[in-house]
C-alpha cells in the first residue's frame, strides 16, 4: 500500500438505506470526483468541505447513475490526512454498485479492510490505540465499551503510554551516559535513584494491567451460570432476567434440554447467562450426572447464581451445589419466596456463610431489582468507573503491558544489585520497544496488519 494509490469504498453498511456514502481517498480523488459529477450549474472551483448537489454521470454510455450530494475535503485535515471525496448517493445496492464500478473503471482501486483508518495511522493522525478504539466504537453493543472507546480515541491511553516511554528514555539516557563516560564527573543520577524511577513506572504499569480485570468484563461480559437442582426455578429466573419468555419453563423436572446462552445488558455490563438446562438426565444415575455437570459449568463461569427452592427442604444435592459454589464469586437466590418457607435459612448460612443471599420470586417477579443490584456489585465489587480512569480493554495492550513489566522487573533487580549498566539498559530498551508496540511507534508490519485485518471494508 502506498499513498500514491487512490482507493474507494462504500463507507456505510451495504444494503438498503436512505443514503449510502462512498469515500474516495488519495491524490487522484479530486480529479475523479470532478470527472463523475455533474450539476445544473457550472462549478469551476469546489469549496473545501461544502456539499454540492448534482448527478453522477457515466460518460461511457451517457447514463445518469444517481442523484447525489458530493463534497471535496482537502488533506491533510481529513480522516486519512489525504484528499477525500465523499459521494452521498441513494443507499441501495444498485446505485452504490454502479457508482463504485464507474470509479474503479477510472483506475481507482477498491480499499482494503480498514484501509482508510490504516492510512490515518500511517499518516500519523491516529496511533494504534486510537485506530483500535475506532473499531470498538463501531462494533460495540454496550455503553461501557463505547465510553472507554471514546476516551481512547481522544488519546488518553496513547498519552499515558508515551508518558511512560519518556520516563524510560530518561532512565536509558542516564545509563548510557554512565556507559559512555565511566570515569568522568558528569551529572548523572545514581543507580538507586534510577531504580526509583523504574519502580514508579512499574507502579503505573501495574494500574493499567490491573484495569484489564474490569476491561475484560467490559468487552467480553461476565459468564454467569445459573445452577440448582431441577425445578427450583432456574429457567424462570433466566426468563425474567432476559425480560422475555426465551427458555422453556416446565413443571416436569429435567425438561429443559439444551444449554442456552443469552446475553443481557446489566448497567452496561454484558451478562452472558448460561442456563445449565438438563442438569438432570432422566436416568437413575441422575444425582451424579447432575452434580458433575454443575461442577463443569461452574468451572467455566465468572460468577455463579445458585438457585434454591425455599418452599422445599434443603436436599443433599442443594448442599453439594452450595459447597461447590464456595470457590467462586456467587450469589444464592432463595427462589419461590411467595410460597411457605420449608427450609431453614440457618442451614444455608452455615453451609455458605460468605455468600450473599437474596430472596426472590421468579413467579411473582419480586426481588429481581435486588438480585440485579447484587450481581453488579459482585461483578465490579461496587466500584464505578471514574471518568478519567484509563481502562485497558484490549488483550493486545494487556499482553504488551505484562511483557514490559517483566523486563522492567529484571531492570529493577539489576539496578538494585548494581549489575552492569549495559545489562540494565538492554532491559530498558526492550521495555521501550514493547511499549511502543501498543501505540504503533515500534510495531512491526505483522502487528499493524493484525490490527487492521479485523476491520471491515470502508472503515
Ligand atoms: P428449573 O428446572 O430449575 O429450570 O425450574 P423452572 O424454571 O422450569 O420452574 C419449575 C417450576 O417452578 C415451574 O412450574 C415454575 O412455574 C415454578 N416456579 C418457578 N419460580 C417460582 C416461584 O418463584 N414461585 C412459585 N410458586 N413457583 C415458581
Ligand atoms: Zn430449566
Amino acid at each position: 500500500m502506498s499513498s500514491e494509490d487512490t482507493v474507494a469504498a462504500l463507507s456505510t453498511p451495504p444494503g438498503e438505506g436512505g443514503i449510502g456514502i462512498i469515500r474516495i481517498s488519495g491524490p487522484k480523488s479530486f480529479e475523479i470526483g470532478k470527472k463523475l459529477f455533474f450539476s445544473s450549474r457550472e462549478i469551476t472551483n469546489f469549496k473545501n468541505r461544502k456539499l454540492y448537489h448534482g448527478y453522477i454521470f457515466d460518460r461511457r454510455n451517457n447514463k445518469t447513475l444517481d442523484e447525489v450530494l458530493i463534497t471535496f475535503m482537502k488533506g491533510p485535515y481529513t480522516y486519512t490526512c489525504e484528499d477525500i471525496v465523499e459521494i452521498h448517493c441513494h443507499g441501495g445496492m444498485i446505485p452504490v454498485r454502479e457508482i463504485l464500478q464507474l470509479i474503479f473503471s477510472l483506475g481507482i482501486r477498491p480499499s482494503e479492510p480498514g484501509e482508510f483508518t490504516k492510512r490515518a495511522f500511517l499518516n500519523g493522525r491516529l496511533d494504534l490505540t486510537q485506530a483500535e478504539a475506532v473499531m470498538d466504537l463501531i462494533s460495540t453493543k454496550t455503553q461501557n465499551l463505547k465510553d472507554v472507546a471514546m476516551k481512547q480515541i481522544s488519546g488518553k491511553l496513547k498519552e499515558e503510554i508515551s508518558h511512560l516511554r519518556t520516563e524510560l528514555i530518561t532512565v536509558l539516557s542516564n545509563l548510557e551516559a554512565k556507559i559512555d563516560f565511566p570515569d568522568e564527573e558528569i551529572d548523572v543520577e545514581d543507580m538507586s535513584s534510577l531504580k526509583e524511577r523504574v519502580s514508579y513506572i512499574r507502579k503505573s504499569l501495574y494500574e493499567l494491567i490491573e484495569s484489564f480485570n474490569k476491561g475484560k468484563i467490559i468487552r467480553e461480559g461476565v459468564k454467569t451460570v445459573i445452577v440448582g437442582r431441577p425445578n427450583v426455578g432456574k429457567s424462570s429466573l433466566l426468563n425474567i432476567l432476559l425480560g422475555e419468555e426465551r427458555a422453556i419453563v416446565t413443571e416436569i423436572p429435567g425438561t429443559t434440554r439444551d444449554t442456552l446462552e443469552e446475553v443481557i445488558n446489566l448497567d452496561g455490563i454484558p451478562l452472558r447467562i448460561i442456563d445449565t438446562a438438563g442438569i438432570r438426565e432422566s436416568t437413575d444415575k441422575v444425582e451424579q450426572i447432575g452434580v458433575k455437570r454443575t461442577r463443569d459449568s461452574m468451572e467455566e463461569a465468572d460468577i455463579v447464581l445458585v438457585v434454591l427452592d425455599s418452599s422445599q427442604e434443603l436436599k443433599d444435592e442443594d448442599k453439594k451445589i452450595l459447597n461447590m459454589a464456595r470457590d467462586k464469586p456467587s450469589l444464592i437466590v432463595l427462589n419461590k419466596a411467595d410460597l411457605e418457607k420449608e427450609f431453614h435459612e440457618g442451614t444455608v448460612n452455615e453451609l455458605a456463610p460468605d455468600i450473599r443471599k437474596v430472596k426472590v420470586s421468579a413467579l411473582k417477579k419480586e426481588g429481581i431489582d435486588q438480585l440485579e443490584k447484587y450481581i453488579s456489585e459482585l461483578v465490579f465489587g461496587g466500584e464505578v468507573m471514574e471518568t478519567d480512569e484509563i481502562v485497558i480493554t484490549n488483550e493486545r495492550h494487556y499482553n504488551s503491558l505484562k511483557k514490559t513489566d517483566n523486563v522492567l522487573a529484571s531492570a529493577e533487580n539489576g539496578l538494585e544489585a548494581y549489575i552492569s549498566e549495559d545489562l540494565v539498559s538492554v532491559d530498558i530498551k526492550e521495555g521501550l520497544e514493547i511499549l511502543g508496540e501498543i501505540t504503533g511507534e515500534s510495531a512491526g508490519e505483522d502487528v499493524i496488519d493484525e490490527v487492521f485485518n479485523n476491520f471491515c471494508i470502508g472503515k
